[in-house]
């Protein structure tokens, strides 16, 4: 029977796991507190981040949230970001991706605080990712090891294809899984957009985590049976629904099933461990800052 992973369920018990840490942070006088940065009118990004400002509020983070016309210059969005790196009050910030086509995206990632870059893409942060001594793992990555250890999924030693090399997931993902570590020690390949005969990496794989943006990219046909699939993608496809579209993997998931040993789900897989991981970040940047030790799960 293939089981179907619930990734609510497993980021629930996370962040119930987080209420104490938080108990231990307010005891010390903190209260964590992220801020949100919005150059965009994309309605997915505006989603996005109500959706991590509403987690916070569930939690007992403190949201504090900016938005920036699409059109300001970048100026303007560099200016924001020194405040808020200057701000005791504001323990993480989040930018949130894609900015407009002004803005130069890695200045701004390289503009926030390292110790208040809760969504780990600060090249200080990347290279201590590499080096094995993260300070902040990126949220989608990072969740996904949480998931994989909640399903009992055995890295040590299992031969895992990660398709897409982004900076957000492929790459950090990959990171992370070759490190000396005990949800790391896997082999791990990385596909993406040139690779040659991908149905022939997958179907070599213990382990797929499909992160290429592409509706559907891979059936069961190019997966071994018992295999676990790691469904990343978010797509928005044309349907007759009330919106208009309806969102699906880079997984086509009914033939996946037949084949996989476990798989996730869209919505509901990975998304929500995106979620609180970054609740998790936020309240280790909290904890660096202050100077308290939290025992984060
Ligand atoms: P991206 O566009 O930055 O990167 C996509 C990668 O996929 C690229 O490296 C590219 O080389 C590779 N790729 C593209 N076409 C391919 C193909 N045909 N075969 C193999 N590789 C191919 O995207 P991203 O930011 O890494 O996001 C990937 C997907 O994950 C998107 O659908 C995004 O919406 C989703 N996402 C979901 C979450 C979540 O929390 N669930 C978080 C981040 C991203």
């Amino acid at each position: 029977m293939t089981r179907i992973i619930d990734g609510n369920e497993i980021a629930d018990r996370i962040t119930a796991d987080l209420e104490p840490c938080l108990e231990t942070l307010a005891d010390a006088g903190t209260t964590p507190g992220l801020a949100t940065v919005l150059m965009s009118d994309d309605g997915a990004s505006e989603t996005y981040v109500s959706m991590k400002r509403q987690a916070c509020n569930d939690l007992g983070i403190e949201s504090i949230h900016h938005e920036l016309d699409p059109d300001a210059p970048a100026d303007a969005l560099f200016d924001r970001i020194d405040e808020l790196n200057d701000d005791p009050a504001v323990h993480g910030i989040l930018v949130q991706l894609p900015l407009p086509d002004h803005v130069d995206r890695q200045a701004v990632l390289e503009r926030i605080d390292p110790q208040k870059d809760v969504d780990g893409f600060h090249p200080e942060n990347v290279g201590r990712l590499v080096t094995g001594t993260p300070r902040f793992k990126p949220c989608t990555p990072h969740g996904i090891q949480k998931l994989l250890e909640a399903e009992g999924v055995e890295t040590e030693g299992a031969d895992v294809v990660v398709v897409g090399r982004s900076n957000i997931v492929g790459k950090p993902m990959a990171n992370l899984l070759v490190q000396k570590s005990d949800t790391g020690n896997a082999t791990v390949t990385v596909c993406h957009s040139r690779t040659d005969d991908l149905a022939a990496k997958t179907r070599d794989a213990d382990v797929v985590v499909a992160a290429a943006g592409v509706p559907e990219l891979i059936d069961g046909s190019m997966l071994s049976p018992g295999t676990t699939v790691i469904d990343v993608g978010v797509n928005r496809v044309d349907a007759d629904t009330e919106k208009g579209y309806e969102l699906v993997g880079d997984v086509e998931f009914e033939s996946a099933k037949e084949k996989a040993d476990a798989i996730t789900p869209v919505p509901g897989g990975v998304g929500p461990l995106t979620i609180t991981m970054l609740l998790y970040n936020t309240i280790k940047a909290a904890s660096l800052q202050a100077d308290v030790d939290v025992s984060l799960p």
